[in-house]
């Protein structure tokens, strides 16, 4: 989306980039980029996994979660949709965490395909190589390296973990996970071809089992700031102070998110918003903003590569006016005599 499409003509970018502003700004900023977001009413919701279809276009939450603990909410915060793509980050986190970082780089890679997150063509392009964990196909081969004896462990493990960066214990809607498990063919396909190419670790059939599981936790808005805030804080869920992966590993799974968290569009995202980020076709989406907090949004209407319009919205409005772009900078103080 472009400066226009996002809401940001004539919007000042901050100058700090050192730490969050007062609560009472971020508060105003929150309402604004609510208000603003509200009124984009762009954007078709996901119903190729048909529950999916079912979702409410007004529903709309924002929650930013600092890395001091503090919650600012607005809108639908507390309302309950599958996580989808977002799991992708975390598990990806999970496995660094497993297995060390060189290790996934090798057997799944860092890029961007710049190609839909459902692409088969991107892994024939690459030989089979998966290249960039944040697609389904990268996602999978992931979730097959996950630790875990049995496919049952490791969703025990995927659980566990995931609800550790949430700081409450998730659960996973029945319903979606029926509804996608009825009509995933398409990564069942894209299993089978990474198998073909001897690049599953595990069972291709078992591991997309995991992966549709795993794609129907059920998170909030709330959540996912919370999720988003552990990764800005070297690992530790600033809620319940629980180091849930390393801050090595907190590091290497945003650079991934900025090279890949919104699918094909994660240059024009980080150009736009300068931040990690991570969508999923149920319309949630978290950012991170490194050393300062998370922000969870949820707006079921998508952009046509599958990003929440309403959240992308709203994200750039909150990093440009609380001076979050991670590449943003001011001039040195030339009188500082050091
Ligand atoms: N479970 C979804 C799928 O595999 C996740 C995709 C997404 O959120 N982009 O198709």
């Amino acid at each position: 989306m472009r400066d226009d499409e996002l809401d940001l003509v004539g919007v000042d970018q901050r100058a700090h980039t050192g730490a969050l502003p007062q609560d009472r700004q971020i508060d105003l900023a929150l309402d604004e980029a609510y208000r603003r977001a509200l009124s984009h009413r762009e954007g078709a919701v996901a119903d190729y996994i048909p529950i999916l279809g079912a979702a409410d276009r007004e529903a709309f939450g924002l929650c930013i979660a600092d890395v001091r603990g503090g919650l600012h909410e607005v809108g639908d915060t507390r309302t309950r949709f599958s996580i989808q793509s977002i799991s992708k980050a975390f598990v990806y986190a999970l496995v660094c965490e497993g297995i060390g970082h060189h290790e996934v780089r090798e057997l799944v890679g860092v890029d961007n395909t710049g190609l839909p997150f459902n692409s088969v063509m991107a892994i024939e392009l690459a030989d089979g190589h998966p290249r960039n964990p944040m697609v389904n196909a990268g996602a999978i081969a992931t979730t097959a390296l996950m630790p875990g004896a049995t496919a049952e462990r490791t969703w025990e493990l995927i659980v566990e973990g995931l609800s550790r960066f949430a700081g409450r214990q998730l659960e996973i809607d029945d319903e979606v996970y029926r509804s996608e498990s009825e009509t995933n063919d398409r990564n069942r396909a894209i299993a089978r071809l990474l198998h073909s190419y001897g690049r599953m670790r595990s069972d291709p059939d078992e591991t997309v089992d995991v992966y549709t599981r795993q794609c129907s936790l059920l998170v909030d808005a709330r959540d996912l700031a919370v999720m988003g805030a552990t990764l800005a804080d070297g690992g530790v869920n600033p809620l319940t102070g629980d180091q849930v992966v390393s801050p090595e590993v907190s590091r290497d799974t945003l650079a991934v998110l900025a090279a890949a968290g919104l699918y094909e569009r994660s240059g024009e995202w980080l150009y736009e918003i300068g931040l990690p980020g991570k969508s999923g076709v149920a319309g949630g989406l978290v950012t991170v903003a490194p050393g300062k907090g998370g922000l969870g949004a949820w707006a079921p209407p998508l952009d046509a590569a599958g990003n929440s319009v309403r959240g992308q919205v709203a994200t750039a409005h909150l990093s440009r006016t609380l001076g979050l772009n991670i590449f943003a900078s001011t001039p040195a103080d030339r009188q500082d005599p050091r």
